[in-house]
């Protein structure tokens, strides 16, 4: 996805009425796609904390690991304590991307019992994870707790609550309407109850990935940023080293965890990830008073998360999903993921981002600038509309937080796969790669995920069931559920 250089001055409206002709849009209703607002791919600007990395790239590693996002530094963090020489090379910086602009929850609530067990393991580390890393992620143990307004939510989360409570480290349980204001004061009309989670938490992702990837350096681990991996060599049919753009690595397996790029690099090596992008805005409010706990209210349509400031990071849980060449060409297999996540995700075409897409090609030479040295931070423009309109449902039920100055606003990339499980897999096609993609709670899981990827990339078993998650599901013929 190269950078867009300017605004696009096409109709999208043109583009689609072409495209239209072709493919039946009936799924997404092509009113939809004449909205454009959030599409865009605007330069991109990291808002990590900056970490020092190494400038020099080891000439051989046991592994190599694509990526520098929560998933990737997990891996290398998980690699390193065992011992293993470990580099992850990162094209920008540390969380420049999807990591370092999440929302901030470690978060259960609602959960497919078919992700418990990985969700569950992550969160039994997340409570350790300031003394593993010694350092500051943000870490809290607050709970989060969704209020709700409407009896028919509340019927769904006892169903819930009913399919999940015998699993062990599920604590969730339904809050009277009183215990619920306790929790989270304010101006509740017809509140019926709160389902809430004590083992939730929050952390703060500016400080989280780079802080594990500062502890994964201390452990013998190189991190090396401003380095993309252009692509793999094989020796007999094995991986035996990545080529970046400073140089090779020799290595005996690669972790893949490129986030909303991985499926590029996948096709280059002839693989497919059906995996598609949504585009999502937060905003930062000033100090004010209000909830310690993180707050879903599934009326207002809005999520409410205590920032380490003493402010409040706040979003709708709706995304723009743009569609790009692979949408298109993926759009039959993707429309039950678009069915089910329909009041989450609304298609816009961007002619440019549908542009920068398409510019990227199948392959390339290994020794000229790839695709991925093209644009070094994949940023969203924001969606200041959507951001205000939720400030005032807020303002509602919680008004000290919805009238409070916004001091920072951003917006960042999500990825789904179609059944929006994240692939954490091996590739029995190309001996030696293991994919961790394809993430949409990649805070809440990366603790778990990088200790399964570090266990396959070392031909340890891991410690989870990872059937569900294995790449080859979207072509050996297996039905794909989708798991929300
Ligand atoms: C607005 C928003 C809110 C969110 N809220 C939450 C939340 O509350 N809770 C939660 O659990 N999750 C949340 N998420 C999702 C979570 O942030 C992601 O699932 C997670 O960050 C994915 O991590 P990753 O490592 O897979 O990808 P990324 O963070 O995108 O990292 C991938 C990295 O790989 C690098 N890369 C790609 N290709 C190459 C290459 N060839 N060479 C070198 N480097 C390469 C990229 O530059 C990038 O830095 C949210 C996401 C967004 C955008």
């Amino acid at each position: 996805m190269n950078e867009p250089k300017e605004k696009s001055r096409w109709s999208s409206t043109a583009i689609i009425g072409g495209i239209g002709k072709v493919i039946d849009f009936g799924a997404l209703g092509l009113g939809t796609l004449m909205r454009s607002e959030g599409g865009q791919l605007v330069p991109g600007v990291s808002r990590a904390e900056p970490i020092e990395g190494d400038l020099q790239l080891p000439a051989q590693v046991d592994v190599v690991v694509i990526g520098g996002g929560n998933i990737g530094v997990m891996t290398a963090l998980n690699l390193a304590e065992r011992g293993v020489r470990v580099c992850l090379c990162e094209k920008g910086v540390i969380a420049g991307e999807a990591s370092g602009r999440s929302l901030g929850f470690i978060d259960s609530l609602f959960m497919d019992p078919a992700k418990a067990e990985l969700i569950i393991r992550a969160k039994q580390q997340w409570p350790e994870m300031n003394a593993r890393v010694d350092a500051e992620t943000g870490y809290r143990q607050t709970g989060v707790a969704a209020f709700m307004q409407n009896e028919a939510v509340l019927e769904g989360a006892q169903q819930w609550l009913e399919a999940v409570k015998e699993m062990p480290g599920v604590e969730a349980r339904i809050l009277s309407p009183s215990e619920a204001e306790k929790l989270a004061p304010g101006r509740w009309d017809r509140l019926v109850g709160a389902l809430y989670e004590p083992t939730d938490a929050l952390a703060e992702p500016r400080l989280f990935a780079p802080a594990v990837a500062r502890a994964a350096r201390k452990l013998g681990a190189i991190v090396v940023q401003n380095c993309a991996v252009r692509g793999v060599e094989t020796s007999a049919g094995n991986i035996s080293a990545v080529i970046t753009e400073k140089g090779r690595i020799g290595c005996q397996a690669v972790v893949l965890a490129g986030g909303a790029w991985s499926p590029f690099m996948a096709r280059s090596l002839g693989l497919d990830i059906p995996q598609f992008m949504a585009f999502s805005s937060v905003a930062r409010v000033a100090q004010t008073s209000g909830p310690a706990t993180g707050l879903v209210s599934t009326d207002g349509n809005y999520v409410v998360r205590p920032n380490l400031e003493g402010g409040y990071d706040i979003c709708r849980p709706i995304a723009a999903t743009p569609l790009t060449p692979s949408v298109l060409k993926n759009l039959n297999r993707l429309r039950p993921a678009y069915e089910q996540m329909a009041d989450q995700l609304k298609p816009v075409f961007n002619l440019s981002t549908f542009l920068a897409e398409w510019r990227i090609p199948r392959k390339w030479p290994l020794d000229q600038p790839s695709p991925f040295e093209r644009n070094r931070v994949l940023m969203p423009e924001t969606m200041p509309a959507m951001l205000a309109d939720t400030l005032g449902a807020i303002s509602r039920n919680l008004p000290d937080i919805g009238q409070a100055q916004i001091t920072e606003q951003w917006a960042g990339v999500l990825t789904s796969t179609l059944d929006n499980m994240p692939v954490i897999s091996a590739v029995t096609e190309r001996p030696g790669l293991y994919l961790g993609t394809g993430f949409y709670f990649g805070l809440t899981m990366a603790p778990a995920a990088g200790e399964a990827l570090a266990d396959l990339a070392m031909g340890n078993s891991p410690k989870i069931d990872l059937s569900l998650y294995r790449y080859s599901r979207f072509h050996d013929g297996s039905p794909i559920r989708f798991r929300g």
